[in-house]
């Protein structure tokens, strides 16, 4: 892969800054080291002195006054080591990708944790997107993603999807009008990037299947395009065995894999990891470098204490009670939508994550509906004009999280949705 014609001026033009280096040298270093190096502050000046976590049915994180020392100060940039290589591990065991390893006599893998998913993915399309570029995904999408998208002047390119997401014959109709030929040719306007979100998409609930990612791939292979392959929900799959990832197939190094904690241990820690090849995350990280430096060390030692005192097994253990609540709240929405929504809507079960796509059969346009009337009514959802490349195009559906709300709040929300609706549709009679 020459990785060089995807990175933007900006992200080619960063370089290590010296005391960060410094730093990831001083992690790995014994602590007989005197360093007079780096600007660290002397931690004793700090007010917090130790701390205990309690964790539901497990042992608790406790910092004694030295672990405290260390989480209130700096550290590297890719993410604590003791993170880093247990997520490492995690990341070998479930997609096992093919060339790529963390040992460089193996492959060009890599894994940095971000604060969160969406400022890997942020910092991804700023290392890859031009003004004017062509960018592919499946609308409608994340509004987070559009968000950081967006700015950065790219024509959005909407590849045709249904509810197993990205349909592959549509993406190879797209990309029909480019010659392969023309991808290493400067000034080709070939898309060089392909963005989905593979499981449980939000908001469209959808799931890829292993044969699609196939055919995507394989077209991802013919016009050299990178797959960011953001993945929150991946620990949401309802059924076993979970769906093999872009990440589980990568032979080329194509893959840019986020990956998240926010909803399986915290939304509000603000830990996720990127994965994939190591010139990209390199690159990431020397954005890191210059933005937020890394991670919270408070953070970051909090969730790797639980994790290496859980293990893979523990961890996974905990992942199953996780997708159980998820399931049962999915079965309760889906009962209630048959309930109160049959005769004026439609949607595919969703088979990952937390939201239910919901089409509304005579209603044009959401937004008004939900925005004006909705609140009268005392319930909300989410208009699917957010979701839209062109937020102002009407949309007929919308979105409804299951992950917050009781089964007898949901099935209250759908009555007064199934009002909503039967209201709106006298008005326009
Ligand atoms: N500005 C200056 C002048 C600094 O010396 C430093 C830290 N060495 C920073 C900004 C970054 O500070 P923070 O740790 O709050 O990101
Ligand atoms: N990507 C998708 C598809 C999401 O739905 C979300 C959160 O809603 C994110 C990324 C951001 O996740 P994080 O909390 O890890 O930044």
């Amino acid at each position: 892969m020459n990785y060089a014609r995807f990175l933007t001026a900006v992200s080619a033009a960063r370089k290590p800054s010296p005391i960060r280096l410094l730093t990831e040298l001083q992690q790995r270093s014994p602590p007989s080291l005197i360093s007079l190096a780096g600007g660290a502050p002397n931690p004793n000046t700090f007010p917090f002195q130790s701390a205990t976590i309690k964790v539901k049915g497990g042992d608790d994180v406790v910092f004694d006054e030295t672990v405290m020392k260390r989480a209130l100060q700096y550290s590297g940039s890719y993410g604590i080591p003791e993170l880093v290589s247990w997520m490492k591990n995690l990341q070998e065991s479930l997609h096992n990708p093919p060339t790529a390893s963390y040992s460089p006599e193996k492959g060009q893998m890599e894994l940095c944790v971000t604060t969160g998913s969406q400022e890997g993915l942020c910092k991804i399309f700023e290392m890859l997107v031009n003004r004017g570029d062509n960018v592919l995904l499946d609308a409608p999408t994340y509004s987070g993603t559009l968000a950081a998208l967006q700015p950065l002047g790219c024509n959005i390119i909407n590849v045709p999807s249904d509810q197993y997401g990205i349909i592959p014959k549509s993406l190879k109709g797209v990309l029909a009008q480019w010659d392969p030929a023309d991808v290493q040719n400067t000034g080709s306007t070939v898309p060089r990037l392909l963005y989905t979100i593979p499981n449980g998409g939000n908001p469209t609930g959808a799931s890829m299947t292993l044969e699609r990612k196939q055919e995507v791939y394989e077209l991802a292979r013919k016009y050299d395009l990178l797959i960011i392959e953001d993945d929150p929900y991946y620990f949401l799959q309802f059924q076993k065995p979970w769906a093999p990832t872009f990440l589980s197939m990568d032979v080329d190094g194509r893959v840019l894999r986020t990956d998240s904690f926010s909803k399986i241990l915290s939304s509000g820690l603000r830990v996720g990891f990127i994965t994939g090849p190591k010139p990209l995350v390199d690159r990431v990280v020397l954005h890191i470098q210059a933005s937020t430096m890394h991670t919270s060390t408070f953070t970051q030692l909090m969730i790797s204490q639980l994790l290496h005192s859980w293990g893979q097994d523990g961890f996974l253990k905990h992942i199953d009670g996780v997708i159980e609540f998820y399931r049962c709240q999915r079965n309760a929405m889906l009962s209630s939508a048959d309930k109160w929504l049959k005769d004026v809507a439609e949607w595919h079960p969703p088979m990952a994550g937390m939201f239910l796509w919901i089409k509304l059969k005579d209603i044009k346009d959401t937004q008004q509906l939900i925005m004006e009337r909705a609140l009268e009514k005392e319930v909300l959802l989410v208009p699917g004009g957010a979701f839209n490349i062109n937020s102002s195009d009407p949309s007929p559906y919308v979105r409804a999280a299951f992950s917050l709300s009781t089964p007898q709040q949901i099935d209250e929300a759908f009555r007064r949705l199934a009002d909503l609706i039967k209201d709106a549709m006298c008005l326009t009679d």
